[in-house]
């Protein structure tokens, strides 16, 4: 997550960093699947584990733009 690179919107620094979810007392990190989100009725919605993969999310410190990845694992 050392990567630094300018934003294709204005050029500015974009740093690493991650989305962090607050669940139910328990603090995430956002996870990419692959495919539309299907609902589930206890889950809220239907998650395959073995697919997830954590994303990382670079910010520019002018614009705010955000530039997400799911590098493979
Ligand atoms: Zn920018």
């Amino acid at each position: 997550m050392v990567r630094s690179t300018d934003c294709p919107k204005c050029q500015g620094k974009m740093t690493g960093g991650v989305i962090v979810d607050n669940g139910y007392g328990a603090a995430t990190i956002s996870q990419w699947q692959p495919g539309p989100a299907i609902r589930s009725r206890w889950l809220g919605l239907k998650i395959r584990k073995k697919e997830l993969i954590p994303t990382v999310t670079y910010r520019c410190t002018r614009c705010g733009f955000l530039e997400s990845y799911a590098p493979p694992v």
